[in-house]
């Protein structure tokens, strides 16, 4: 099939979250299969276009925003994949130092990306078979398309996956996107985009999408209900089309500690010592007590309320009396970094904190964990904790979203499971979770390395999920 995937972030390019991850690794493992895929991602120059030898086209889409013509460059590359990657250029609207903003344009930026690649696509329909977007960034996709099929474009009629990342962000937006948008007072109603008076991008896509996914089968679960819809649990109640979760994989051509240049040491399942290695290593690096023996837990993670970081700092005190160590790479939120940095003048040697987005960095955090704390509110699917279990770092997580599809709490003797499960929002519970994986790791001994062993050697690779995106894509096509 000829493949069209759209979204916000792709790696290697551009990534902000795991939607980059799983954008990047999909394309990969789609290619693998033998299709034909092409990325659409918006360029917001903070790459350099000639590191992946993109070449810009003579000639730009015009755009209509505001009842002006705005012109959208387009860049190519071919990845050595296979994958083509399609760059959409637009200083005034994407470039902003970063992906993403908090100024009001924000619908207008990604509205204007998604209606950009609607043109584009019902310029050359004929090669692709199925679109694939991904998140409300690029939710309007099928709205367009579908309005073009309305005034006559036969070409934009191909069949539009949306696929649910994160429903916390649905691109909301004031009435007065709609004309600079030109998306038609008549869908502004609530069986339409309108949502409590504001335009909602998601809704529009969720409403138009030939088929919606979501990326674990529990949070296809779960945003069913008020508690995780975010509002729009009545308009995925109702869908018409297919409505499904399928699993994220991990890109394992990135992440294996067997194979993983930016890891002090290699290690895997059969062969641990190199993991002491770089346990030592990051313990060194941080600036924290170089000591086998103390529990070292990681997080890497955005600073973001849904991460359940208060948790974290509400039972640090408590989990720090025993023999063990903290190190925190996160960016985000403004309030939360600056209480992170209180955190690590008052903990100096114990806590270890890096307010940055730093790749490599996040992978020698994991090679070097014991543990990995990931107490989220809400976890669409939770990439983190997926790449701690490969690199032998046990995670302890809440039980919500991706986390039941991939954490099993572990038994007393650690013969089952594969990490630390915790029900409730509640630093108590949260704290227990993390005092019996610590005292668990202090005391386990051979128990510990083959629960270690256990969790390294699961599959969590794309192949499977690959092949359930194929299967959806036929069933749609018809
Ligand atoms: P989300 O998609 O909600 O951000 P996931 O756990 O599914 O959460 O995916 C997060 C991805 O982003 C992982 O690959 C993680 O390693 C990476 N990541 C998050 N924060 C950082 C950071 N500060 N530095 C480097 N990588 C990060």
């Amino acid at each position: 099939m000829k493949l069209a995937l759209v979204a916000s972030e792709m790696v290697p390019m551009v990534k902000v979250g795991g939607l980059a991850d799983v954008v990047g690794a999909l394309a990969g493992a789609l290619r693998g299969l033998g299709h034909h895929v092409t990325v659409f991602i918006p360029y917001y120059g903070n790459f350099d276009l000639s590191a992946y030898s993109f070449a810009r086209r003579l000639i730009p889409i015009q755009v209509k925003i505001g009842g002006r013509d705005v012109g959208v460059d387009i860049y190519e590359c071919r990845l050595g994949s296979g994958v083509e990657v399609k760059a959409f250029g637009c200083p005034e609207y994407f470039e902003r130092g970063k992906a993403y903003t908090e100024e009001p344009d924000e619908p207008v930026r990604f509205g204007l990306f998604s209606k950009a690649t609607a043109a584009f696509i019902g310029q050359e329909a004929d090669r692709f078979d199925i679109i694939h977007c991904h998140d409300w960034h690029a939710a309007l996709v099928p709205f367009f398309l579908k309005r073009r099929m309305a005034g006559g474009d036969e070409g934009a009629r191909i069949p539009v996956v949306l696929t649910i990342h994160n429903l916390a962000h649905q691109g909301l937006g004031d009435r007065d996107i709609i004309p600079v948008l030109d998306l038609g007072w008549d869908s502004f109603t609530p069986t339409g985009f309108e949502f409590y008076g504001k335009v909602n991008l998601f809704k529009a896509g969720l409403l138009t999408a030939q088929a919606v996914t979501t990326v674990s089968p529990n949070y296809a679960r779960e945003i069913l209900d008020p508690q995780h819809g975010a509002g729009l649990e009545g308009v995925l109640r109702t869908l018409e089309v297919p409505f499904r979760g399928i699993l994220n994989g991990i890109d394992e051509t990135r992440w294996d500690p067997a194979t993983d240049r930016l890891i002090p040491a290699a290690f895997s399942a059969d062969d641990l010592k190199g993991k002491e290695t770089c346990k030592a290593a990051l313990q060194k690096e941080a600036g924290l007590d170089v000591d086998p023996a103390a529990t070292l837990m990681g997080v890497v993670t955005r600073l973001d309320p849904q991460k359940g970081i208060d948790l974290i700092t509400a039972v640090m005190p408590r989990l720090l009396r025993s023999s063990t160590q903290i190190v925190i790479l996160g960016q985000g939120q403004k309030e939360m970094e600056e209480r992170l940095q209180m955190i690590r003048q008052s903990w100096k040697g114990r806590v270890a904190v890096t307010l940055a987005f730093d790749e490599p960095l996040s992978h020698r955090v994991y090679a070097g964990s014991d543990l990995f704390l990931a107490p989220s509110r809400f976890e669409p699917c939770g990439l983190g904790a997926m790449i701690a279990m490969k690199y032998g770092a046990l995670p302890v997580v809440r039980a919500t979203g991706g986390f039941v599809d991939t954490v099993v709490d572990a038994d007393r003797q650690l013969r089952t499971g594969s990490g630390f499960v915790f029900e409730s929002i509640d630093p108590v519970d949260f704290l227990g979770a993390s005092l019996r994986a610590v005292s668990y790791h202090q005391g386990g001994g051979t128990d510990w390395k083959q629960i270690q062993k256990r969790v390294m050697g699961r599959d969590f690779s794309w192949k499977s999920s690959a092949r359930k995106y194929e299967a959806l894509y036929q069933e749609i096509r018809g």
